[in-house]
């Protein structure tokens, strides 16, 4: 019997703003527990809230690049419920009329798009944090009214793969925007999925469980991978599945209940007394769209079609903004955007990769990468040992040049140079040479390396090549 999977997203995601949604205190992620607070995000009797602009733009600027509809009035609610990170004793979120509804983002390749529909993006504060010790439970309310944005998906997904896709594509949608940093360790992006799974072909869904405690994108992929075959198992064996939350466990790589969900909440919601309407005029949505940079689709694109290179090239070079324009500076300044994108995404992301840096803080300017291409393309060094040369750079942020003259590492193109090098080896492998002689003609491939490997590597290559099938010749 086949199954199909359903699969619908909740994220959340922290805002990037420098201040709490109803409050003055910092954002900072790295402050001493518990300094970050005030009466408002405490909340203590007689506290008033006063929201944050800057959360509500950022909103605006989210919802509009995931092609929601904008909300004119925008209303804030109390969900009421007792949990011992949230002070307040309820948390201030929007219910009935969320600020963005009913988008879409399109997943896939060009040729075989998706489109994923998004129910309605909302603002909201975020809850405090509970430390679990073996001597206690201790709270943190540095995180109580830090600004959230949860973003609501249909249940359009159908693979784990591709939701992995949809929340890879939102976060560069948020990083690119700078509304969220996207940190899933640090919690500051977080998923949740509600799945369930029917047979091919039904129009019901099946009950669905919620999975929670995902946070990164590959464990994410197999929690969802390992709950859609645990719902196939239990059904095909006959049992059936229990509307549930269900956390993922790294360790043993497998989901395991935490609370059934049998009946759902009643949170008691009602408009909060305490802040008026937020209306949203269409000029302010206007004036926000103009913020709004070249996304990472539109960017793809572009850098196919103005700087000739693969779709595959271009998906990596647009991952973050910073490393696209990285990217651009350096096309700028060398023509050949190929030979200059397969040096990124090969020696230079690999470096980085390693050190776990950004491309913010590589020592490698635009300028020094292409001024060393352009060496490669005078023939001043050869590509092999421009690679010397660029883990060079990469280590000291010295010029290109500077290390080519100070290291003597200048491709030797002199042809009575190589010729006499390659006269002292022949000399020294009679053998080689005698049997190259009688007809064992790839034996060339070895003198060419001793050759390469007596110049370390500084011989022309192409010169060596001819000259020394030359002298071979020659008795
Ligand atoms: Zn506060």
């Amino acid at each position: 019997m086949q199954y199909e999977p359903v699969i619908g997203l909740e994220i959340h995601a922290q805002l990037k703003t420098n201040t709490k949604i109803f409050c003055n205190c910092s954002t900072s992620f790295d402050q001493q527990p518990n300094l970050s607070t005030c009466p408002v995000c405490l909340g203590l009797p007689g506290a008033l809230p006063v929201l944050n602009k800057k959360v509500i733009e950022y909103g605006i600027k989210t919802a509009l690049c995931l092609n929601c509809k904008i909300a004119d009035k925008n209303i804030f609610a109390r969900k009421n419920y007792f949990y011992p990170d949230l002070p307040k004793g309820y948390q201030i979120s929007q219910f009935e009329l969320p600020l963005g509804l009913g988008g879409f983002i399109n997943i896939g390749e060009k040729d075989n798009q998706k489109r994923i529909g998004i129910t309605r993006l909302h603002l909201e504060e975020d809850a405090g944090k509970l430390l679990h010790r073996a001597d206690g439970s201790l709270v943190d309310f540095n995180r109580t009214g830090i600004p959230l944005m949860e973003i609501v998906s249909e249940p359009d997904l159908r693979t784990a793969k591709d939701a992995k896709e949809f929340v890879v594509k939102l976060r560069d949608i948020l990083l690119y925007n700078g509304v969220c940093d996207c940190n899933m360790e640090q919690g500051s992006l977080r998923c949740d999925a509600n799945i369930s799974v029917r047979k091919a072909g039904a129009k019901e869904f099946g009950v669905k469980t919620e999975v929670k405690n995902m946070n990164s994108f590959r464990f994410m992929q197999k929690a969802l991978e390992y709950e859609i075959e645990r719902q196939i198992d239990e059904l095909e064996s006959g049992g059936r599945i229990i509307q549930e939350t269900r956390l993922w466990d790294e360790a043993k790589g497998v989901t395991v209940s935490m609370r059934s969900k049998e009946e759902a909440h009643d949170y008691r919601y009602f408009p909060e007394p305490d802040l008026v309407p937020v209306m949203v005029s269409v000029q302010w949505v206007e004036d926000i769209r103009k913020t709004i940079p070249e996304l990472p689709d539109e960017k793809k694109e572009r850098f196919v079609s103005q700087y000739n290179i693969p779709e595959y090239d271009a998906k990596v070079l647009t991952t973050s903004r910073d490393l696209a324009d990285y990217f651009e500076d350096c096309a700028k300044l060398y023509s050949d955007a190929k030979i200059v994108s397969n040096w990124i995404m090969g020696e230079l992301l690999r470096e980085i990769k390693n050190d776990n840096t950004d491309i913010k803080d590589c020592s490698i300017t635009p300028k020094m990468l292409t001024d060393m291409l352009g060496l490669i393309k005078k023939g001043v060094i050869s590509g092999k040992i421009a690679k010397q040369v660029f883990e060079d750079m990469y280590k000291t942020g010295d010029a290109p040049q500077d290390i080519i003259e100070k290291k003597g590492l200048k491709q030797i193109m002199d042809p009575n140079a190589i010729r006499s090098i390659i006269k002292e080896i022949m000399a020294g492998n009679p053998k080689q040479v005698r049997l190259y002689r009688q007809g064992k003609t790839k034996i060339i491939g070895y003198l060419v390396g001793q050759v390469m490997k007596h110049t370390k590597g500084k011989a022309n290559p192409q010169l060596v090549n001819k000259l020394l099938a030359e002298e071979l010749k020659r008795d």
